[in-house]
């Protein structure tokens, strides 16, 4: 059975010691060989300068493709052009791509209302120059006024051009086997379009639980109740957390996944075990 590809998610820090830190870390988890890293984006341009800055200092450190996330919502076509035509003349040659939500009190939805818009966008401006990845839902994104009008809109952005899709993270498999199955089921040929399974390391309770809620990712009883009696045993938590995600993912290798992007939490020790534990380092 051959090994998953991995890839490593970072968002940008907010100050100089963060933005550090990031560097060593970035050294440390590329010493395991991962197909990319990429770079998270603040909706409406909040996060710009900072993702540019990290964007820019990981490429000069190695050869590993740096992938940026771009997000529509709040923006302009002549923003998102100027951004697409830097990131090209940086060499870079593959994007995440998002609708984005917007920062609280930002209002209006921009020129590109959702992320099929701007995936249809980058191949109007860039043809084919980027290698497009965009988020998907397999517990259904929040917003989504159903689940197979979400999974229908998943099926209108690989049509759109997106070459690939990275999932929100997930504990039970069976949601991602599901997704895919269902793809499957409406043309997309997922050896050639594959569905990456997006995976989050468990080290802490209630930064896992309130990201959870806020974006629709379901803690399963089992999980949350666990994690709940643990309290502030850190060392208890960070055991057992590795112990669920490292069987959630054995499960999905053995259905075959054709790929992890790990949500790094910009921390080397939860996602280098994982990998290593599994055997993805080639
Ligand atoms: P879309 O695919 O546009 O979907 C958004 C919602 O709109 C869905 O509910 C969909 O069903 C619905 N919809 C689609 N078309 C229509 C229509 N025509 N009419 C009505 N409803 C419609 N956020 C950031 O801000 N920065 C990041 O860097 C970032 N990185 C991410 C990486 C990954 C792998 C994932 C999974 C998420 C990431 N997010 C990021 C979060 C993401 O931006 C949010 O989940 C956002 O709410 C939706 O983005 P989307 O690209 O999935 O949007």
């Amino acid at each position: 059975m051959s090994k998953p590809a991995f890839s490593f998610e970072f968002f940008p820090a907010k100050t100089e010691v963060g933005h550090e830190k990031l560097l060593s870390t970035f050294d440390e988890l590329n010493e395991l060989s991962p197909a990319y890293f990429s770079v998270t984006y603040g909706a409406g341009g909040s996060t710009r300068d900072r993702t540019l800055d990290i964007v820019k200092a990981l490429i000069g450190r190695s050869d590993t493709p740096i992938t940026p996330h771009i997000s529509c919502i709040g923006d302009n076509k002549s923003q998102i052009a100027e951004l697409l035509e830097l990131y090209q003349s940086l060499g870079i040659n593959r994007l995440v791509a998002l609708r984005g939500d917007l920062p609280s009190g930002q209002v209006g939805m921009g020129e590109l209302p959702f992320a099929v818009d701007l995936v249809r966008f980058i191949r109007e401006h860039s043809g084919e120059h980027f290698n497009i990845e965009v988020a998907a839902y397999p517990e259904m994104h929040p917003q989504a006024r159903s689940f197979m009008f979400d999974i229908d809109n998943l099926v209108n952005k690989y049509n759109a051009g997106a070459n690939a899709a990275i999932t929100q993270f997930f504990y039970n498999a069976d949601s991602y086997l599901y997704l895919r199955d269902a793809l499957e089921q409406r043309g997309i040929d997922t050896t050639k379009n594959p569905l990456v399974a997006g995976i989050m390391p468990i080290t802490n309770s209630s930064n896992l639980i309130r990201f959870a809620d806020s974006c629709g990712a379901d803690i399963p009883r089992y999980l949350r109740r666990q994690l709940s009696d643990f309290g502030d045993d850190k060392k208890a938590i960070r055991e057992f957390g590795f112990d669920v995600v490292y069987r959630l993912c054995e499960r999905l290798i053995a259905e075959g996944v054709p790929a992890m992007h790990f949500y790094s939490m910009n921390k080397v020790e939860p996602n280098k075990r994982l990998v290593e534990a599994l055997g993805l380092v080639a």
